[in-house]
């Protein structure tokens, strides 16, 4: 790992002036709790010469609104969101993908900031010695190689899937990150703030490289809205998703479903969002039809490659069990 200069700016100006208005390998980039930057770092992936760290900005409160609504500062840990009891009251799909992150060591210094802006886990990406696409190369390995962990959806041509569980709850609960830049603040929801390597294999995000994301807004939930994260992994230990669904469903006095929204995570290179899957459900009363119609419609799109189809019978299954679970 090369050397660099660790920048401690003390408030949120200081820190934009750090950053380089394009990016480069060896320019500087943000730091929050390191879980992440400092691997690719090591891994040879990125070499900024400099790292601005988020710790004395005071990004780390928990806002509500008085309507439901919460604003969580970037530098809140996975950990708070995990723990915080109101948080589990209002959204309980957050929790349930926050304690799904990592270990606890993990889990007390990533911070949310860091974990929606956390690079692909893809084996060939992390390779120190291997070239593809997302590192100035001119090949997918994944596409033709060992691509059980790769994007069924939205790939091409990089096929990595997105690991956050974070950013796939967020999408479907709606959320909307406030970013700020030398040109000020913006805000960007959930649905926007990611990009298909189509779009641009350099970044993950809409993030320009001197920008910071320093906060996420969730607006309260309609009444009557029932939510759930369901993840599943390859093993019972801290791991990434194979595939998860985050799904939520607002119901009427009569069980059915008047509005719903269903995200998927860990199968495409962004939080994969399937309004099919939800048209599947409005109108219908919660029961074992609607929730196999929805699966079905969640994975009709899919396109998957040689190693990776287990992946469309594993997100049918999520999304029923999910709905199930909701019932
Ligand atoms: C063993 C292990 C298991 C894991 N399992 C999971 C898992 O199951 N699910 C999951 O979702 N994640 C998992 N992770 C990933 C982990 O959650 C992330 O690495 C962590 O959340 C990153 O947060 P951080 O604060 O440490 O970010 P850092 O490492 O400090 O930063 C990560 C990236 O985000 C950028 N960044 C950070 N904050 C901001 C900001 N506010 N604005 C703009 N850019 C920013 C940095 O420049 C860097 O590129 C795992 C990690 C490990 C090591």
């Amino acid at each position: 790992m090369k050397d660099f200069d660790l920048k401690l700016p003390e408030n949120l100006d200081a820190a934009i002036g750090e950053l380089p208005a394009e990016y480069t390998r060896e320019g500087a980039q943000v730091l929050a709790g390191g879980q992440d930057i400092v691997t690719v770092m090591k891994d040879d992936i990125e070499q900024p010469a400099a790292l601005v760290s988020l710790q004395r900005l005071g990004l780390d409160g928990i806002q509500w609104d008085g309507d439901g609504g919460v604003t969580l500062g970037a530098t809140v840990t996975v950990q708070t969101l995990a723990d915080d009891a109101d948080l589990e009251r209002a959204f309980p799909a957050l929790r349930e993908a926050a304690r799904s992150i990592g270990s606890p060591q993990i889990r007390s210094q990533a911070t949310l900031g860091g974990n929606l802006n956390q690079r692909p886990r893809c084996p060939y990406y992390r390779h120190p010695s291997v070239s593809c696409f997302k590192k100035g190369g001119s090949v997918c390995l994944a596409e033709f190689g060992f691509n059980k962990y790769a994007a069924i959806f939205g790939g091409g041509p990089s096929y990595f899937s997105h690991p956050s569980d974070l950013a796939t709850v967020l999408l479907m609960l709606g959320a909307t990150a406030s970013v700020s830049g030398p040109d000020g603040e913006r805000q960007v929801p959930l649905a926007e703030l990611y990009v298909l390597p189509e779009e641009s294999l350099e970044t993950e995000t809409v993030l320009r490289p001197d920008e910071i994301l320093t906060s996420v807004t969730i607006p309260a939930p309609p009444a009557e809205t029932r939510s759930s994260y369901l993840k599943f992994k390859e093993r019972a230990s801290y791991d990434f998703a194979l595939a998860a669904v985050a799904v939520s469903v607002v119901l009427d006095g009569s069980g059915v479903v008047t509005d719903a929204r269903v995200v998927l995570g860990g199968v495409a290179p962004k939080p994969w969002e399937v309004p099919a899957a939800a048209r599947a459900l409005t109108g219908k009363s919660m029961g074992p039809e609607a929730w196999t119609a929805a699966g079905a419609a969640a994975v009709a799109d899919a396109d998957p490659l040689e190693h990776n189809g287990y992946k469309v019978h594993l997100v049918k299954g999520l999304v029923f069990r999910a709905l199930e679970s909701l019932a």
